[in-house]
């Protein structure tokens, strides 16, 4: 086997863009997810400050690679192509299938405990464009992909959870030093 040059962080980033638009997915989507979960926190949010916080997740390299795994099972059920008995459980879904939840939970870890509990609410209520996946079963396989999308939304939540505490605090200690 030739040995292939190692993909760049650029080429991994924008195949991971890539691939979330191939499957109806927009950094929109995510963000109003987040924006959801955080604005009885944080009155003053905005719907871009989400989607800055989903576009900074998707930047990093434990949850792309989740993605790119996740996704790329995800079709290649849709066309057939896994080997028996993993086609029919990833096909259907499978109740007692948790290696999608496994690997989503694997990529929130470097969010703290925060993207940990939240990834599991979401996991359970799956609000948004995770229902829309959930139930848009016909041919497509999102077997992966609804679990990923609650990793990315619930890891965009806990940054901004720790980064409007920080901006409170700096601002408190401005007011004091003043
Ligand atoms: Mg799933």
């Amino acid at each position: 086997m030739t040995a292939k040059k190692v993909p760049t962080s650029k080429e991994v980033t924008n195949a991971t863009f890539a691939l979330l638009e191939e499957r109806g997915v927009s950094v929109l989507d995510i963000a109003e997810i987040v924006y959801d979960l955080q604005i009885p926190y944080h009155p003053n949010l905005t719907i871009q400050q989400c989607a800055e916080s989903v576009e900074r997740v998707l930047q990093k390299r434990e949850i792309q690679h989740a993605l790119l795994v996740g996704i790329e099972l995800d079709k290649l059920a849709e066309q057939n192509m896994l080997s028996e008995p993993l086609q029919s459980i990833v096909e259907q879904d499978e109740g007692l299938f948790g290696v999608d939840e496994t690997i989503a939970l694997g990529a929130v870890l470097t969010y703290g405990s925060i993207a940990v509990t939240t990834f599991g609410y979401l996991d359970k209520v799956k609000v948004g464009i995770i229902e829309r996946l959930d139930s848009k079963k016909e041919k497509s396989v999102n077997t992966f992909l609804d679990d990923l999308i609650a990793s990315v939304a619930s890891s965009a939540a806990s940054r901004l959870a720790h980064r409007q505490r920080d901006e409170q605090e700096r601002l408190r200690e401005e007011n004091t030093t003043q």
